[in-house]
Parts: C-alpha cells; sequence; structure tokens
C-alpha cells in the first residue's frame, strides 16, 4: 500500500498559501489521479499526496517509460533516441561552456541507463554517475563500462571535487529536494556550475494541454517548477542563476505523448503545431522553454 505524503506547506519555499491548481491523470503506470498544488509566493507547484520514497518504486514499473530503458520500439521511441543521440552532443558543448573546461570532473545525478555519463567520458571528463535503478546501473556497466553508484552514496563523497554537477530532468523526481541541493553546495569546487534542466509548467505546451500535458507526469514527477520558483529556491541553496537555456526538441516530444493522453491516439500534426509555437515563444523569451536547463553557479563565499 503507497503511503501518501500530504503535504500543508510548498516543499519548494515552505510558504502555507498553497491550494489546488488542476487534477492530472497517471496515464502511463498506474491511471490513478491526482492534485497539483500551486504556491502562491514562489509559483512552484507540486503533486499533493505524493508517495514516499519507499512507495514510489511501483509507479516507474511500465516497459513505456522511456527514460529508464533502450527500448527502441515505436514511432515516438525511435524519433527519441535519434533526438537524444544529437541534444547529447548539445549537452556536453553547454557544459564545457559555462565551466570554461574541455575536460573536468563530474557528477551526474541520474544517470539512467549512462549515455550522457559516456559521452562526458568519451571526451576526457572524469564521471561520477548517481543511479537509483539496479537494472540501469548494470545496463550502463555492461554497455559503456562505467561504474554508476547508488543515490545514498552521494553523501559519502568526497567535498569539492566536482567542476560541474548535472541533473537532466531528474530533480522533479527527488524527494529529499533540500537536502540534495544543499549537498550540490559541498560537492562542487569554488566557480563550480550546476546544470539542472526540468519541464516547465509556464510554457505554452503546458497551458495548451492542462491537466493533459505529459510533463506533468505524477507522480513520478514531484514538483513542477517555474522559472521564478526554480530561481529562488537555488538562491536559499547560495546558487546563483547564471543562464536559461530552452531544449528545443522536449517541446515536440511532450506535445506528442499529450496529444495521446488528451485523445486517446497520436495526432502528430497539432503535436508539430502545438510544440513549434511553445518553441517560438521559447526563442522570444527564453523562460518559456516546454523544459528549460538552468545553469547556476556557486556563489563566492
Ligand atoms: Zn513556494
Amino acid at each position: 500500500m503507497a503511503v501518501r505524503i500530504s503535504l500543508t506547506q510548498c516543499p519548494s519555499c515552505g510558504s502555507s498559501s498553497v491550494f489546488p491548481a488542476l487534477s492530472a491523470k497517471d496515464h502511463t503506470v498506474t491511471h490513478e489521479i491526482f492534485e497539483i498544488w500551486h504556491c502562491d509566493d514562489c509559483t512552484n507547484r507540486f503533486t499533493q499526496g505524493m508517495p514516499d520514497a519507499d512507495s514510489i518504486g511501483t509507479y516507474y514499473q511500465s516497459a513505456s517509460y522511456v527514460s529508464h530503458s533502450d527500448t527502441q520500439k515505436g514511432f515516438i521511441n525511435r524519433l527519441y533516441h535519434l533526438v537524444r543521440n544529437y541534444t547529447l552532443g548539445s549537452k556536453k558543448k553547454l557544459v564545457q561552456k559555462f565551466s570554461g573546461k574541455k575536460s573536468g570532473s563530474l557528477l551526474d545525478v541520474g544517470a539512467g541507463t549512462g549515455s550522457f555519463a559516456n559521452t562526458m567520458q568519451e571526451a576526457g571528463w572524469e564521471v561520477t554517475g548517481l543511479e537509483p535503478d539496479n537494472t540501469a546501473r548494470a545496463n550502463a556497466e555492461q554497455k559503456y563500462g562505467l561504474k554508476l553508484i547508488p543515490p545514498g552514496l552521494l553523501f559519502e563523497l568526497e567535498e569539492a571535487q566536482f567542476d560541474v554537477i548535472t541533473l537532466w530532468h531528474v530533480l522533479e523526481h527527488v524527494h529529499d529536494l533540500h537536502g540534495y541541493l544543499a549537498r550540490f553546495q559541498h560537492l562542487l569546487k569554488p566557480g563550480g556550475r550546476l546544470l539542472i534542466a526540468v519541464p516547465n509548467y509556464t510554457s505554452y505546451d503546458a497551458r495548451y494541454y492542462k491537466n493533459c500535458w505529459a510533463a506533468y507526469d505524477v507522480p513520478r514527477h514531484l514538483y513542477h517548477f517555474s522559472p521564478k520558483g526554480m530561481e529562488l529556491l537555488a538562491r536559499k541553496k547560495s546558487f546563483v542563476l547564471e543562464n536559461i537555456q530552452p531544449m528545443w526538441f522536449d517541446s515536440f516530444y511532450v506535445s506528442m505523448l499529450s496529444e495521446q493522453y488528451k485523445n486517446g491516439s497520436g495526432n502528430l500534426i497539432g503535436a508539430l503545431w502545438t510544440g513549434m509555437l511553445s518553441n517560438l515563444k521559447a526563442f522570444l523569451n527564453k523562460k518559456k522553454g516546454s523544459s528549460v536547463i538552468y545553469i547556476f553557479f556557486k556563489k563566492p563565499v
């Protein structure tokens, strides 16, 4: 039986000005309905009644949960993998640009099957990967020879050893939000960079699809960040926002899934149109990306 966490305060900023904003369905595993609550102070949202850390596992038990598998069946999955290869290169360039280093030391939190960790290792980076899923860790070792470690070891790693810490669509899954962010502060070298990619519910595609927006992905996504809320949260942990980058392909991918959830079938044209409009808005204002990458630096003390 899942243990649910009922919150009366915002898990990001602690404010009591929280209220239900919409109800969303778990489309991939249980088809349960969850309420998404909004914080009036920091504007971040959260999944009300989120399963606790010991219960959440059952909500990941699905073959279609693409982030955790390397399956290439189906059009969306094939496209996903094609795009992923392109975005891996973009992520590498972003890390190199903002760290100012061609190679260095990197911690990838939520490494999955290790594709990004592998890309960085091949570029000469010394990579530590953290991944909770046993199967994903085994796959990463078999496929790339990567040694990934379970998340519990985050708190045993030596401090001030990383130039860069990356979380690609991971922070929204982490129960110990504040503990993790505080830990990153200690693990980074002075001047180190923290890159956090998360979905953005203030994007055009999120507004358009409302409770069918695929990136709400309840209850696996415990939090739903706005650019304002993310900056406030990170600032509390002494991180300074340096830059924001939209993720151009996420708008299409999320719109395609959202069309399925909304209509019960795929609508490629509709998804492409919505994805394009979302990107147009993000082109004019980077804070409007369907998903965004926040680049923070560690505030000098
Ligand atoms: Zn808040």
